[in-house]
């Protein structure tokens, strides 16, 4: 059930089916497959705050740190 649940996550808010989301209120990514009650996903989409990134690559370089719960927080650039 865990990966229906995943799958379902990347099509609400502004998401359409992307596996990255930011929070742009936090400033911070989020790995939807791997998505943790902790992140609080609801809340972010709730506030607007989701948008859609297409790599961590990406996410990083525009100056998003890595949710330590869904990705980890070893890579602070
Ligand atoms: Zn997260």
């Amino acid at each position: 059930m865990e990966e229906a649940r995943s799958i379902l996550i990347t099509y609400r808010g502004n998401m359409k089916g992307q596996r990255y989301m930011v929070d742009t209120g936090k400033r911070e990514v989020h790995d939807l497959f791997n998505v943790k009650t902790n992140c609080q996903i609801n809340d972010i989409m709730e506030d607007g705050g989701d948008r859609p990134f297409p790599s961590l690559i990406s996410a990083h370089k525009a100056g998003y740190r890595d949710c330590i719960w869904c990705i980890g927080g070893s890579r602070r650039d």
